[in-house]
């Protein structure tokens, strides 16, 4: 039985949920990674500069030592002896970038609307593979992905150290209504007809027993459509889907769990009701109004854009009712990203990478900045802010006891955002994932020290 994981904006990218035999990630020798770059002992990364993300400034001569897949110094007097050097040069260092919002198991083309009852879960297994690790190689060293028992699996692989892609938040299934954004639209009755245990709950029991589903087998955020969306074959792209009473069940019985709820919403009464139920993200917010956004600064619930995506969704790929409903939201969206930029609502960065070729996740800073967001700002959204919506405490800054996930850009970022688009180096939990000297990365090859 075969089912295609619903996601937020791209419902029929095929996502997967099969993969829990974990058939197609049996564990690669290690002699077959290039990128295995251990060290025994500290090592210590020197560069030009290094970026004081809360501060918004720059520090000249920076030195980090990593130990244990931790920082465990920031410019010290002095560096153990012995440790293994690193010496960078003329680039920048900043926390590892972090996208709340990705797809790592499809990339949206035109096979993708047929892709759910043509494709196995086991071709989004083998995307997720390819696309984690060029998502790392542009510098993101986590992602919240929206993407099935796929990226559940890819984040725990990726713990384990057996597949070069950036760390998970997984969401598992999305949950939507029956007939809604992340349900499977657009087929015969009785083809890929789903209920709470892959997302598609209705009433707030259902959507009780949904959430206690997901969190059993792998969810650390839930994610819900609160609003029809874009690429999917159902109606109006902004109609509210679930209700008030629906969505606050959602978010008290995650909470139980500790975990959070992000919801898909592009509509205005959807985006109200979500808020107003006590999520912790509006993902997309096409239409926001400015009682909506005071709310959401009330109650510090953050937009995640996703906006880079409206220059670069392929027009072309999609069908006819599909292209219709993006043509009309996705300006619409630009707009009200201006107006939350504007009034100071909580932004986190997010893209739906997936929608647009993975990798290029970077092009949402430009257009923060282009918006009028300092690029200081438009950084903290990858790093600080973005940390704190996932809740994780551990990464989004450079300072001692935090995760080694440390990476390297050319130039100022505070003076031209647009290097945050070429990445030379890449660092996740003390390993060297990308490593460029001169034009060629070194990254496959033994850098300097022992
Ligand atoms: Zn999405």
């Amino acid at each position: 039985m075969n089912k295609t994981t619903r996601c937020s904006l791209h419902r029929f990218l095929p996502a997967f949920a099969l993969l829990a035999s974990g058939l197609a990630m049996a564990p690669p020798a290690k002699a077959a990674q290039p990128h295995e770059h251990m060290h025994d002992g500290p090592t210590v990364l020197r560069a030009a500069r290094m970026l004081d993300v809360d501060a918004g400034q720059i520090r000249e001569n920076a030195v980090i030592v990593v130990e244990n897949g931790l920082i465990t110094a920031v410019n010290p007097p002095g560096t153990p002896a012995g440790a293994h050097e690193m010496d960078l040069g003329d680039v920048t260092l900043l926390p590892g970038l972090v996208d709340a919002h990705t797809h790592l198991a499809g990339q949206l083309g035109a096979g993708s609307f047929t892709d759910a009852v043509t494709r196995t879960e086991l071709y989004g297994a083998f995307n997720a593979a390819k696309y984690g690790g060029i998502t790392l190689r542009a510098g993101f060293t986590t992602v919240r992905d929206f993407g099935g028992d796929v990226t559940v699996e890819l984040a725990e692989a990726v713990e384990r150290g057996d597949v070069a892609a950036p760390r998970v938040i997984p969401s598992r299934h999305p949950l939507g209504i029956t007939g809604g954004h992340c349900d499977v639209t657009g087929f015969a009755p009785g083809i890929l007809e789903a209920g709470p245990e892959r997302g598609v709950a209705d009433g707030p029991w259902e959507v009780v027993e949904a959430v206690r589903y997901q969190i059993k087998h792998g969810a650390q955020v839930i994610k819900t459509c609160a609003t029809a969306g874009v690429l999917s074959m159902e109606g109006p792209v902004g109609a509210q889907q679930y209700t008030e009473e629906e969505l606050a069940a959602m978010v008290a019985e995650a909470a139980r769990h500790g975990v959070k709820v992000a919801a898909h919403a592009h509509g205005s009464e959807g985006i109200l009701a979500a808020v107003r139920a006590g999520v912790a993200s509006i993902e997309h917010g096409s239409a926001l109004t400015d009682e909506i956004m005071d709310l959401m600064i009330e109650k510090g619930v953050y937009l995640v854009p996703t906006t880079y995506l409206v220059d670069r969704i392929p027009l072309d790929d999609l069908p006819p009712l599909v292209r219709r409903k993006a043509e009309e939201v996705l300006p619409m969206a630009r707009e009200s990203v201006q107006k939350a930029i504007s009034r100071g609502v909580p932004i986190a960065f997010g893209t739906d990478a997936g929608v647009f070729p993975h990798g290029e996740n970077a092009g949402e800073f430009e257009v923060y900045v282009s918006m009028g967001m300092s690029e200081a700002e438009a950084v903290r959204t990858a790093t600080v802010h973005a940390a704190d919506l996932l809740g994780v405490s551990d990464r989004g800054r450079l300072a001692d006891g935090l995760l080694a996930d440390v990476i390297a850009v050319p130039g100022n970022p505070l003076n031209d955002i647009s290097v945050l688009r070429d990445v030379r180096f890449v660092m996740l939990g003390g390993r060297v994932f990308k490593h460029v000297v001169g034009g060629r990365d070194m990254h496959s090859m033994r850098d300097a020290g022992p």
